[in-house]
């Protein structure tokens, strides 16, 4: 083996498939596997690779990570993306957005610590755009921005609102398919359909599939500048989070919680509980308290 073959390098995992992994050194693509049978690595990760060939390496080391999201799968946590600091959620005033999916999202950015964020596209149909604005004031209040564009009608405009809020954050967008993700990526990254050909074939994924998630530096925007695209809808996995970590991703809850009767409350049918109160007086709202029993539903489920 050569020098050059056992050296170890700190890396970025830019994008996973299985237990194959991008990872990017100071620009030099890194094709790199896991010990063993293991998948513990996100993208996101920033990882410790020992070399193998000058372009190959095998992952010896995770550093700490500062958050970590999941996604679900099979009715499991599995790991999504690293280290990120914020999540955009995209929506449109056409076709229409799940309000269930859009407060999940922001249930696992709040569990993992992560700033939420909403993008509401498609400005340009202004037929929708009063009643989707209306959709959404609900989350507004809850304390998370809005941010309005229009990817293709105005796409410099777009681009003048998206990119300070970029700038030195690790960021994630997300959205049911339709909204526009893919056209705001292009504006954001525009070789990045080359990327993902390349990448695709970087992972050896066989199929060339352009399914898996994968992040973009973003250089210009100054250094710690990255954006993470996730294939389809990432149904968050939130099966992990114990049942204090999931009252506390609500942040409607937060100025009731530890003013029930009872200390274990789980706020479903207990007597003088503070959030039951807060819904009847219609300072939560049902549709949030419903997820909240659906969501406690689910991660007791997995739990026996
Ligand atoms: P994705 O499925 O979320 O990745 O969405 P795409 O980026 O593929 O966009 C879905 C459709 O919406 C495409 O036909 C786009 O051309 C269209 N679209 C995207 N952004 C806008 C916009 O700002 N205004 C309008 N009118 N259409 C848009
Ligand atoms: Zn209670």
């Amino acid at each position: 083996m050569s020098k050059q073959a056992s050296q170890q390098l700190q890396a970025t995992i830019i994008a996973a498939h299985g237990r194959h992994y991008l990872a990017d050194a100071d620009g030099t693509k890194l094709q790199c596997v896991t010990r063993g049978k293991k998948t513990n690595v996100a993208v996101g990760d920033i990882v410790h690779v020992t070399l193998t060939s000058p372009d190959q390496g095998v992952i010896d080391k995770i550093a700490e990570r500062k958050t970590l999201l999941y996604r679900s799968d099979q009715y499991k946590s599995k790991l999504l993306a690293a280290n990120l600091t914020q999540l955009f959620i995209v929506v449109a005033t056409e076709p229409g957005f799940a309000d269930d999916l859009v407060s999940r999202s922001l249930v696992a950015a709040e569990a993992a610590g992560i700033k939420a964020h909403l993008i509401l596209n498609k400005t340009d149909v202004t037929e929708s755009l009063a009643r989707t604005r209306e959709r959404l004031q609900p989350y507004a209040s809850l304390g998370y921005p809005v941010h309005e564009v229009s990817a293709k009608g105005k796409p410099e405009e777009t681009m003048a609102i998206l990119k300070p809020l970029l700038a030195g954050q690790s960021s994630i967008l997300i959205g049911q398919s339709g909204m526009g993700k893919s056209s705001l990526i292009n504006l954001l990254v525009p070789d990045a359909d080359i990327a993902v050909r390349e990448i695709s074939a970087a992972l050896d994924t066989g199929k060339h599939t352009t399914t898996f998630t994968r992040l973009y530096q973003l250089p210009e925007l100054g250094p710690d500048s990255s954006i993470i695209d996730s294939p389809g809808f990432q149904e968050f996995g939130l099966y992990h989070l114990s049942e204090g970590m999931l009252e506390r991703a609500f942040v409607d809850f937060e100025p009731y919680l530890g003013k029930c009767k009872y200390y274990n409350c789980r706020h479903l049918i207990e007597p003088q509980c503070a959030i039951l109160e807060a819904v009847a007086e219609g300072k939560i709202t049902k549709m949030r308290h419903t997820l909240y029993g659906q969501l406690l539903h689910e991660s007791s489920q997995t739990l026996y």
